[in-house]
């Protein structure tokens, strides 16, 4: 396999003899016209670009399949070049205040082929790890679904498959590739990195100098009843979790974001309600409720509706600095991550 162009930065593209103003054009192709095929070009000096194709693959990954929603939802499957498979989702919105309407584009990215982390709501994570991905395969799912979508790309929340703090080596080259006005110039404020609490892992991030947004899957008040749903909690309790935020939020100056899923009999009783928002409280925090999508092979349920609403009532009533509840666009789509790719695998024999 040749090595992905995508995987070194494009400030320090050295291809041979190529002259700066040949790399600025080939940048342009990539970047500004989202252009992955060396053929189409055209610019490029037919010899330059049958040289280059020898020595470097720009295409990082192949659409297998794509899954609509009724509300448009979008879900790709890609296959990357050694087989793997791994999703990115496209979720369009239509915002606004005083009458002004304007639609967002979000694509939620994958960072990993499957997850070693396990939290007990996944199917990512039913598989295990197979690798990270690439900086150029996480560059690769924007760029792919921004031209499957014909338009920009608004927003990116990196809560596909796979942990994203446990990739950061690639991960941060291409938060740096998506930052950077020459490449997908998105701002760091429309960029959220989820985290299942790899608390140290936290504390590095604090150190990247970009102002992108963190979410925590908190999903639990109290050891116990994290536990049950995510097994990270025995490595880094609640306590090393909430103290690796606080040192981010005072490295960043950034409000994060407590993500909890809602899961009838397991996390749903009044009492997490309140550890919740004590949680919330004490890192001047959002709270993101989010009612649990249903996983093939799992026993897990949603609650029903009035125990969503009288769980997110008694979060209002403690008076969070934000409290929202999100009921899953891509609900019939499957839009929680690994499930297509696992239904794919098993039918296919390829992860
Ligand atoms: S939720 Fe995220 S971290 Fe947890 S198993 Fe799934 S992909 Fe991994």
């Amino acid at each position: 396999m040749l090595p992905l162009l995508l995987d070194q930065p494009f400030e320090k593209w050295k291809l041979g003899q190529v002259p700066q103003y040949r790399l600025e054009q080939l940048r342009h192709w990539i970047f500004d016209q989202g252009c992955c095929e060396w053929k189409d070009m055209s610019n490029l000096p037919k010899s330059l670009r049958e040289e280059l194709s020898k020595e470097w693959d720009i295409l990082p990954m192949e659409l297998l399949r794509v899954q609509g929603s009724a509300d448009t939802t979008r879900k790709f499957l890609w296959k990357l070049r050694d087989g793997h498979l791994i999703e990115s989702v496209l979720i369009p919105a239509t915002e606004g205040t005083r009458g002004i309407r304007s639609s967002r584009m979000t694509l939620c990215v994958s960072t990993q082929v499957g997850c070693a982390i396990g939290c007990k709501f996944c199917a990512s994570g039913l598989d295990g790890l197979k690798r990270n991905l690439s900086t150029g395969e996480i560059v690769g799912q924007i760029l792919l679904a921004r031209n499957q979508a014909k338009r920009r790309i608004d927003n990116l929340v990196f809560m596909g498959m796979g942990e994203p703090l446990a990739n950061l080596p690639a991960l941060l080259p291409a938060l740096d590739q998506i930052l950077s006005p020459k490449g997908l110039g998105i701002g760091a404020r429309h960029l959220t990195l989820s985290t299942s609490g790899l608390a140290p892992k936290i504390i590095e991030l604090a150190k990247y100098p970009a102002q992108i947004r963190l979410a925590i899957s908190l999903h639990g008040g109290d050891d116990e009843t994290r536990q049950k749903i995510m097994p990270i909690n025995q490595k880094f309790p609640l306590e090393q979790l909430l103290q690796a935020c606080e040192k981010f939020i005072q490295e960043r100056k950034k409000m994060i974001t407590l993500e909890y899923i809602l899961i009838e009999g397991v996390n749903d009783d009044l009492t997490q309600a309140e550890l919740l928002v004590a949680h919330a409280k004490r890192l001047r925090a959002k709270i993101n409720l989010i009612p649990y999508n249903r996983v093939d092979g799992l026993e897990w349920k949603r609650p029903s509706v009035e125990k969503i609403r009288a769980f997110h009532r008694k979060v209002e009533q403690g008076k969070p600095a934000r409290v929202t509840l999100r009921m899953e666009k891509g609900h019939d789509i499957d839009a929680a991550c690994g499930q297509l790719r696992l239904r794919e695998s098993k039918n296919s024999n390829i992860s």
